[in-house]
């Protein structure tokens, strides 16, 4: 047996703070302090929370609704996009897949796919979930910000988040969702567009 076998045995060996002490003479306070640090490393790395970022934008064009967090928002114009054009949900989607180190969206739901044409984008969202709960991983939070230079989107926060957590089935506490304006600057301040930027974190 060499010695570098006999450390790997004498190492399987600690398994007890009495043990570590035993061999190596050591005080037992700072064995305690060696075996609270190795308990804990452990525990950290056995539950590892991983975050993912998403953004997204679609143009506002007339003609169409205009649906964001799967809530209809009356308004002179809509979001235009192969599917509902849900800018929040898609983003959200983004953040969750990248968390899992999967490709965006566009690639589990390409815009060519007519299956998609003008589909609610919950099932992206129930989609993703449903990935998650494969590896197995559970969402820890999901946090959204809209921006949008109209309508005001406030007042439908509430019932976006109900829709998301609903989608996720994750709690609705464990959703953020905020909006703000781009103080009219830009292609969003010329309300031409509506932009969306998520971040999720999922315990894997
Ligand atoms: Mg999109």
């Amino acid at each position: 047996m060499t010695a570098d076998d006999r450390g790997k045995k004498r190492l399987s060996q600690i398994t007890t703070t009495r043990e570590f002490h035993r061999l190596y003479e050591t005080p037992r306070s700072v064995c305690n302090l060696f075996s609270f640090a190795f308990r804990a490393g452990n525990f950290y790395s056995s539950a590892m929370v991983h975050v993912g970022i998403g953004y997204d934008v679609h143009a506002l064009v007339a003609g169409r609704k205009l649906i964001l967090g799967g809530v209809e928002i009356p308004h002179a114009k809509g979001l235009d996009g192969h599917s509902d054009a849900d800018a929040l949900m898609h983003a959200i989607c983004d953040a969750l897949l990248g968390a899992l180190g999967e490709p965006d969206i566009g690639h589990f739901f390409p815009n060519s796919d007519p299956r998609w044409k003008n589909a609610p984008s919950r099932i992206f969202l129930e989609e993703a979930s449903r990935i998650i709960a494969l590896r197995p991983g559970k969402i820890v939070n999901v946090d959204a910000t809209l921006i949008a230079q109209a309508p005001k989107l406030y007042p439908h926060v509430a019932t976006m988040k109900r829709n998301i957590a609903t989608a996720l089935k994750m709690p609705e506490k464990h959703v953020g969702i905020k909006a703000t304006t781009n103080e009219h600057m830009g292609f969003v301040g010329r309300e031409e567009g509506i932009a969306a930027m998520a971040v999720a974190a999922i315990d894997l």
